[in-house]
């Protein structure tokens, strides 16, 4: 491992300051991602600055009746917030279901958004890979992936994003909130990822340096059953192959859906809520919405399965919200 410089600030202009600084300085939140790629040599910034002492924790109150969730709230925080659980129960089981209890006590919600990808052939420095080193080549197209995405990939990368959370953000339209030295910014999370294209490493739409100072729920959220389900390899511990986060109003059709575990970003389910506007929602409805949405799937060789698993999971999920709404 790279030897680096370690600071700890409890101002924001400092922490922005400091890493403005140069000399591939990195923000750290609770370290679980970043440390571990630093390991393995994947990442090797020469400064850390640890955000976690700055007064950027805690759940507060919206005035447009949201949530604004501060970026150094761990994991763990988040999950159990009364009003989180309450309001945008998706949110709280995605978080729960992503990684273990020590992980999520340690993990912020900042850092959980800017996590890299799992993808095998990004984690081993000694193989090909267009997010770690640009114009290298992508050995998991022709390789190993029976993991990897079935929509919106190209031909640079097909790694798939690791968050739980991020998807539940996205089907509940989050906003993230950042600081630069510049001043204040925010994007939409539809906004945040950037589509994968020819520039795999570019992973996020933040300006250089930028800090996350919260992610704002809106108030909006169209009812409070919201539901995440996560399919995996293992009962526990273990990323997604596919998941869903979903929240339908039965009455209008209106629905919120993501799926996780199939793209290089989380995946906003437009086609299929499109399909659902169009009433009325019966289980007809549900197959014709997932079909709608999986037909843009350009799966691999190798894992064609996660578009049948994903037709499944949409309306399972959907099925499963419309029988749970009050009569
Ligand atoms: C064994 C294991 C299993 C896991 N399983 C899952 C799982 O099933 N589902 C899942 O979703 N996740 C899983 N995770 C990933 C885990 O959720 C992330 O490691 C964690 O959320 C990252 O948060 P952190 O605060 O530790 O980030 P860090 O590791 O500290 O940072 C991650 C990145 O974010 C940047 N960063 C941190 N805070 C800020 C900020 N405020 N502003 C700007 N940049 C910032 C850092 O510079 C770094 O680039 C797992 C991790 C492990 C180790």
């Amino acid at each position: 491992m790279k030897e680096f410089a370690y600071r700890r600030a409890t101002e924001v202009r400092d922490a922005l300051t400091l890493v403005a600084a140069g000399d591939g300085a990195r923000y750290l939140g609770g370290g679980t991602n970043l440390v571990d790629l630093m390991k393995t040599g994947v990442e090797a910034p020469a400064r850390l600055v640890d955000v976690r002492f700055l007064p950027l924790d805690g759940v507060r109150e919206a005035a447009d009746g949201g949530l604004v969730i501060g970026a150094t709230t761990t994991n763990s925080d988040a999950a159990a917030h009364p009003e989180v659980r309450r309001r945008y129960p998706a949110l709280s089981e995605a978080i729960l279901a992503g990684a273990s209890g020590q992980l999520r006590n340690m993990a912020t919600v900042g850092g959980n958004l800017l996590q890299r990808t799992r993808c095998g052939y990004f984690a081993d420095p000694s193989q090909a890979c267009n997010k770690r080193v640009p114009g290298s080549g992508c050995a998991a197209i022709a390789g190993e992936h029976h993991n990897h995405a079935v929509l919106g990939w190209s031909r640079h990368c097909a790694a798939t994003h690791a968050s739980d959370m991020a998807v539940a953000m996205a089907a509940f339209d989050a906003v993230v909130h950042y600081e630069t030295l510049d001043g204040p910014g925010e994007l939409p999370l539809a906004e945040f990822y950037p589509p994968v294209g020819d520039t795999p490493d570019r992973e996020t739409a933040l300006p250089p340096g930028a800090l996350i100072t919260a992610i704002a729920l809106p108030g909006s959220a169209v009812s409070p059953r919201s539901r995440y389900r996560k399919v995996r390899e293992r009962a526990s511990y273990a990323f997604a192959t596919v998941s869903i986060a979903a929240d339908l109003d039965v009455r209008t059709g209106s629905a919120r859906i993501a799926l996780g575990g199939v793209a290089s970003r989380p995946w906003r389910a437009r086609r299929a809520e499109a399909v659902l506007r169009e009433g009325p929602l019966t289980a007809d409805r549900f197959r014709a919405a997932a079909d709608a949405e999986l037909s843009a799937a350009e799966p691999l060789p190798g894992n064609g399965y996660k578009v049948t698993l994903a037709r499944n999971l949409i309306v399972a999920v959907l099925t499963e919200l419309a029988d749970r709404a009050p009569a």
